[in-house]
């Protein structure tokens, strides 16, 4: 990164207003709201997504922030002041079927955050911010982390507005569409630090009764989608030896992931999450399957060492069941290591408020994995009950919200306290 960082070792009392983080999270959620349940459905660049972004935004504003949208929707909020401000943030679309704290919790943290330094009356030596960023679950269009790829140049803008989403609607006619294709330049201006308050989305804290997560990084992501085509045929005449069955090829790809993952062992974990034949009837062999490969590990030799293995094994299988198959890929992430100067600010921020805490790394992608590559960066992780996350069950205690956002806090005075 090539920056030196300088923080004043100074832990004051103040701490955030838990009621008023609870209240935003729940007035959130309420938007797309999922019913008789805690969860929200705001696929981005959707109305939901919309009205979302609307009621954020308008928070940013009566805080005085100034607000830019930028030209794939990223917004950020900015408190008056001079320099490259500390920022915090992540996302507030959700998957179709998500909870309230995947992505809002780091946004409206970052609200009650500059809300707590402005009652307090802090005077930081640079300013704070907070953003979201576009597209992050990749539920709608993908790759997911779309907005902070694009923020930090990982994608030129005109490339990322021509993608076309899982309904046949593009990036950049959806953000014109819900007034959110802005004048702000990409790449975005560079943080002096970013940092993400996220819940864990697994089991790790909870199953150890730690309460802070101190991310030291972000395992490498690798999605491809995979079409085989045979032939349709009679599902009673056609004989065994003469088929040429793509669900078959799907369905011995799936159980192979599983047995690739058990057999590479370590960090390694791989998903099939989708498979979709056509015609999809009870008496006919499929002409087609259509199936996604959701590979991960926090090692990059080891994610290629799956990837070859996994298509070797496709491709074999394809040929001799007789059928032809086409790849695309659909995200492709290195692991990535959080600045380590940063990762240990937040677990020495959470050690000095009395919270237990310990470094592990991330298993989903997050926005801050993209800003690492422009500034120092790190997450804090509190707990998700039974590990639950993508799910309207989604749970995270306050007690923990508190301790999150607490942590959250205090390193970002740190980040913006002192020449640093
Ligand atoms: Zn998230």
């Amino acid at each position: 990164m090539g920056r030196t960082l300088y923080y004043p070792d100074v832990i004051t009392d103040v701490r955030i207003d838990i009621g008023r983080l609870q209240r935003r999270l729940a007035e959130l959620a309420a938007i797309g709201e999922i019913e008789g349940t805690e969860g929200s459905s705001r696929l981005a660049l959707t109305d939901e997504d919309r009205d979302g972004r609307d009621l954020v935004v308008a928070w940013m504003r009566e805080l005085g922030l100034t607000v830019t949208v930028d030209g794939i929707g990223n917004a950020i909020g900015v408190m008056p002041g001079e320099g490259a401000p500390v920022m915090c943030g992540s996302h507030i679309d959700t998957v179709r079927t998500g909870g309230r704290y995947d992505g809002n919790l780091g946004v409206l943290a970052g609200l009650e955050i500059i809300e707590t330094v402005q009652t307090a009356g802090i005077v930081l030596d640079r300013p704070l911010a907070v953003a979201f960023f576009t597209n992050e679950e990749g539920a709608r269009f993908a790759p997911d982390m779309l907005g902070s790829l694009v923020y930090v140049g990982g994608m030129p803008l005109e490339e990322s507005l021509a993608i076309t989403g899982i309904d046949g609607a593009t990036v950049g006619a959806e953000l014109e569409r819900i007034g959110y294709a802005g004048a702000a330049p990409i790449p975005g201006p560079t943080p002096h630090a970013f940092v993400e308050l996220h819940i864990e989305q697994g089991p790790v804290l909870e199953v150890e009764g730690i309460t802070i997560g101190a991310v030291n990084g972000v395992q490498g992501i690798s999605w491809t989608e995979v079409e085989v085509t045979g032939q349709s045929n009679h599902a009673g005449t056609t004989p065994m030896s003469m088929r040429k069955d793509p669900g078959y090829v799907a369905a011995a790809c799936a159980a192979f992931v599983r047995d690739l993952c058990d057999e590479l062992g370590g960090n390694q974990v791989g998903t099939v999450g989708r498979i979709e034949l056509k015609p999809n009837l009870v008496n006919v062999v499929a002409a087609t399957a259509t199936f996604t490969v959701d590979l991960r590990n926090t090692d990059e030799a080891l994610l290629q060492q799956a990837e070859q293995r996994f298509n070797d094994f496709l491709q074999a299988t394809a040929t001799a069941e007789q059928c032809t198959v086409t790849t695309r890929s659909l995200a492709r992430f290195e692991p990535v290591q959080f600045d380590p100067e940063v990762v240990s600010l937040v677990a020495r921020t959470a050690g000095e408020l009395g919270y237990s805490v310990k470094e592990l790394p991330s298993g989903a992608g997050h926005d801050a994995q993209m800003l690492a590559r422009v500034c120092p960066t790190a997450m804090v992780f509190t707990q998700s009950q039974n590990g639950l996350s993508h799910n309207p069950a989604e749970y995270t205690a306050s007690e923990d919200l508190e301790a999150g956002a607490n942590v959250l806090l205090h390193t970002m005075l740190q980040l913006a306290s002192g020449s640093g």
